[in-house]
């Protein structure tokens, strides 16, 4: 009897996607498995997502990829967070900073203590008692994990990096590891006349490239899991407005700061990514508000350096495939939906599809059980992520129409409940595994001006003066923590040096 079990694994793309799915099952599918992949030179890849947030150290980890050559093979930079300019309102910044805010005292999360002295006009910002936005504010980088006893907090990174570079370095990790690439034009799927699953996929010169499993890595397309299966999609355009983007780099400028800019515009927003050789811009967009041509316009008229080339037009809506897996197709990347990279998660969500695949690996015929439990996990993760970016649009505090409209919207459910809670008492939960936790969604709250009645009783329990005193202990003690680490220039150049990026007085 022929062994069920689906061995042969075709993967449709070699976007992000589609290598980082190959390295992943190259590396963990051993003897017996085999893994192709399919893409087209002639299509190319979307070219654009180049910030990841820190789970990113988890996928390279497990990989045994080097984090020195990492950096220097993507030209990639080190990210303690994201900084938000004019959101809240016009002129105010805000970070949202990865790790702690501040340190838990007793039951109570710090943010607690923190309303309360807010209130009373005894904080500073909430950022100076986050490590990671001090440090990142100073320009500096370390390598700290929680040692020992110290009172240090961990300071957790991720990276920005050169998509290209990275799907190129990541194809070679696959191609030594037995992933078989063919290159070609897919015309057609073909299907199996009696279980309606995918058999084959056709190529332009008539190459048939058989499996078992397919997974649908082919961008925003989705040859496979809507050109083939038709699953539908789920438009989240009311909820996020925006629906095109212009991309250009530009000249790199110093210093080399350690977190990816997100600058509001009048109908939209503009990333600023910093990479060792050059700087990855772009305005993301709501084509309902204003035109193309003014978009280009004021994107680079907003840039610290040369542009290298014209802005790329990039067009997408918002939403998620209605099955993340349909069939003996799984879709990961942009097949299998999009939300704008404003807290930079579609990287993360690629990573999340590959270890839940690799979690619902099937050991025989496909379940059904399987399928749902991987689509369900799928659905309350992208979800969740969709209300943190949702919040971003809904609390701001700007007078273009744009931004206007997005106060008015209606939101969905789950943030409407998670916004009545953090009202009433400044309670955050983080429900299951959830990718944001309560030092995200507290940062953006306040950094975007919301504000709950009242805190949790138990922070009343200090007085004045203590509270005064375990708040500039905190805030003391970062400052004097980020003072100690290096500049992030000098550290990554002595790190991963490369000689075309930094100069020899740099490394010195
Ligand atoms: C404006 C913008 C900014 C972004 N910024 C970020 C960010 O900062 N951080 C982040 O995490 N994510 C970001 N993203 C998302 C990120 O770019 C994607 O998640 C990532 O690049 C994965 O894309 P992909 O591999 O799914 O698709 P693609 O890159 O589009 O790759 C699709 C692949 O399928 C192949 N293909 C398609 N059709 C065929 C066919 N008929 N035959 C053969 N091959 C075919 C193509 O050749 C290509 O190889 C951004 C996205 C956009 C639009």
């Amino acid at each position: 009897m022929a062994d069920p079990t689906p061995r042969n694994i075709v993967i449709a793309g070699g976007g992000t996607a589609g290598w980082m799915t190959a390295a992943a099952l190259a590396r963990f599918c051993g003897r017996g498995w085999t893994i192709t992949l399919v893409e087209s030179e002639e299509i190319g890849t979307v070219g654009v997502g180049e910030a990841t947030i820190p789970a990113i150290r988890l996928f390279n980890q497990a990989l045994g990829i080097d984090e020195a050559e990492f950096l220097r093979e993507t030209h990639g930079t080190w990210k303690l967070g994201i900084e938000f300019d004019g959101w809240g309102a016009p002129g105010q910044r805000y970070m949202h900073a990865f790790g702690l805010v501040g340190r838990g005292l007793g039951l109570l999360p710090f943010h607690h203590y923190w309303l309360r002295a807010h209130a009373a006009g005894r904080a500073a910002p909430l950022g100076d008692y986050v490590l990671n936005a001090v440090a990142a504010r100073a320009n500096r980088f370390a390598h700290v994990e929680r040692a020992g006893d110290s009172a240090l907090p961990p300071v957790p990174y991720a990276f920005h990096f050169d998509a290209g570079l990275y799907a190129a370095y990541l194809r070679r990790y696959a191609e030594a590891r037995g992933t078989v690439r063919v290159e070609g034009r897919v015309e057609a799927v073909e299907r199996d006349g009696e279980s309606g699953d995918v058999s084959a996929l056709v190529l332009a010169n008539g190459t048939r490239v058989a499996g078992d499993l397919f997974v649908d890595c082919s961008g925003f397309r989705g040859l496979l899991i809507e050109g083939s299966l038709e699953t539908g999609f789920e438009d989240w355009g009311h909820w996020l407005p925006c629906d095109r983007a212009f991309a250009v780099p530009c000249e790199r400028a110093d210093p080399l700061i350690p977190y990816t800019r997100a600058t509001a515009r009048s109908a939209g927003w503009q990333w600023r990514i910093p990479l060792q050789h050059r700087t990855g811009n772009g305005y993301v967009f709501s084509s309902a508000h204003i035109s193309e041509d003014e978009a280009a316009a004021t994107l680079l008229a907003n840039l610290d350096g040369a542009p290298q080339g014209d802005p790329r037009l990039l067009k997408f809506r918002a939403g998620k495939r209605r099955k993340f897996w349909n069939r003996n197709v799984v879709a990961i990347g942009l097949a299998s939906g999009f939300i704008e990279p404003l807290e930079s998660t579609s990287i993360h969500l690629i990573q999340t599809g590959i270890t839940r695949l690799l979690d619902f690996l099937p050991n025989g015929p496909v379940a059904s059980a399987d399928r749902d439990a991987y689509n369900r996990l799928s659905d309350f993760e992208i979800d969740r992520i969709r209300d943190f970016v949702v919040l971003h649009y809904f609390a701001n505090g700007r007078n273009d129409p744009f931004w206007k409209a997005q106060c008015r919207m209606a939101l969905p459910e789950s943030l409407e409940f998670r916004l009545d809670m953090f009202h009433a008492n400044g309670r955050i939960i983080r429900e299951g595994d959830e990718l944001f936790d309560v030092p995200g969604w507290i940062q953006v709250l306040v950094g975007q001006g919301i504000f709950p009645e009242r805190w949790h009783p138990l922070a009343d329990a200090l007085s004045d003066d203590q509270l005064d005193q375990f708040l500039a202990t905190i805030s003391n003690s970062f400052q004097r923590d980020s003072a100690r680490m290096p500049g992030h220039s000098d550290y990554l150049a002595r790190f991963c040096a490369t000689p075309s990026t930094f100069s020899q007085s740099s490394i010195a």
